[in-house]
């Protein structure tokens, strides 16, 4: 069994690895926790406050790809584990231009895997259900289902998880590979769907959705998945794939209208924007693997977590949104105002 004692976490001044470091903190023979993250534009060090405190977290700043400085931090703190978080993770973003994505998602993860692989320590790779592409009702995509992503994101995603699968075939290398579904909860970046619609809700801007809004997504609170995580560092063998999901589908619009209800705002704000391109209809998993391997469920209920986090983000967003701007918008569209955000909601994780 592996160990928790001394770990490397990447992209931990992220939305998910955030949570992670929390997770990871509260594991008592836990010895050493290293943050290695670029700080990107999605990396913020304010996520850390708090976990800061701790004399066994350590936060270096620095890039994936760059294979000599992983090595010595993995040295330093005789690491008995990575888990791989950092990642370019927003999809419209690799529409845009896709050269960040694969510098980090594929070439960092494969400098990354060869610093693992030098020194001789197990790597957990987070991925995304979005590898497997779109699937009509009622069918579920699982661990053995074929790689067919939709966007430059899941497609540089999908190339990581190839090079940890043959990494392992051609070295015998100790990886794990988590596939999850979308993630809600504290300190997801502005740009990503729930915090967008929860900004433009709490300021009466209207909620940008894309199309007719009836895209499906399974939704998991980012705790249940940090939990997966780390069962599957600790007993997943080496080499197997673990799909995670909170077994909670709904679409764009059902997330848009509790937003609002939770407000008690009119459903009128909501307002369709054009599609964007290759946009997947529906992402579906099977978690069967994880409940039987490691007794795994989703232990947060939508009904209950979801209000809360979208409470939690509006109370950020409405300090940090009324402390930086210069005046109070002059009308009620949300994506011509100055406040909008630079490009549609999206609902990729
Ligand atoms: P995020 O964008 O909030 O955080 C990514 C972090 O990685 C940032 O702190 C950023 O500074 C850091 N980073 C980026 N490039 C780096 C590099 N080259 N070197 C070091 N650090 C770098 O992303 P997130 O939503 O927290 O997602 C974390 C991981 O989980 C990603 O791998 C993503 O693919 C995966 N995932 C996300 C979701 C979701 O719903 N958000 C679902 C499934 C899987």
């Amino acid at each position: 069994m592996r160990s928790l004692r001394s770990i490397l976490v990447t992209g931990g001044a992220g939305f998910i690895g955030s949570s992670l470091v929390r997770h990871l903190l509260a594991v008592p023979q836990l010895e050493h926790l290293v943050v290695l993250d670029k700080l990107t534009y999605a990396g913020n060090p304010g996520n850390l406050i708090g976990p800061d405190q701790d004399p066994r977290l350590r936060f270096v700043e620095g890039d994936i790809g760059d294979a000599p400085l992983v090595v010595r931090l993995l040295g330093e703190v005789t690491a008995t584990g990575v888990f791989h978080l950092a990642a370019e993770s927003h999809v419209d973003r690799s529409i845009e231009n896709s050269d960040d994505f694969i510098l980090t998602n594929v070439y960092g993860t494969s400098r990354l895997l060869d610093a693992c692989r030098t020194t001789g320590v197990p790597l957990l790779h987070c991925s995304t259900d979005e590898v497997y592409g779109s699937i009509d009702p009622p069918g579920k995509f699982t661990e053995d289902s074929p790689l067919q992503p939709g966007s430059a994101y899941s497609a540089s995603k999908a190339s990581a998880d190839l090079l940890c699968l043959a990494a392992r075939n051609t070295h015998g290398q100790d990886v794990v590979i988590t596939r999850c579904t979308n993630n809600y909860g504290p300190r997801q970046h502005d740009e990503k769907f729930i915090p967008t619609l929860v900004r433009h809700a709490v300021q009466d801007l209207s909620l940008p959705i894309y199309g007719d809004g009836l895209q499906i997504r399974d939704w998991i609170h980012v705790d249940d998945h940090c939990r997966g995580m780390i069962a599957a560092f600790l007993r997943g063998p080496a080499g197997h794939v673990f799909n995670f999901g909170g077994h909670c589908e709904r679409t764009n619009l059902g997330i848009a209208r509790t937003i609002l209800s939770i407000f008690g705002k009119p459903e009128s704000l909501i307002s369709s924007v054009p599609d964007r391109p290759g946009h997947d209809r529906r992402y579906a998993i099977d978690t069967t693997k994880a409940e039987h391997y490691f007794a795994w469920r989703p232990a947060q209920s939508f009904q209950s977590a979801f209000p809360s986090v979208v409470r939690e983000l509006a109370a950020n967003c409405t300090a940090e949104s009324f402390a930086s701007s210069p005046a109070a918008p002059d009308d009620d569209d949300g994506l011509h105002s100055r406040w909008a955000p630079p490009r549609p909601a999206d609902p990729a994780p």
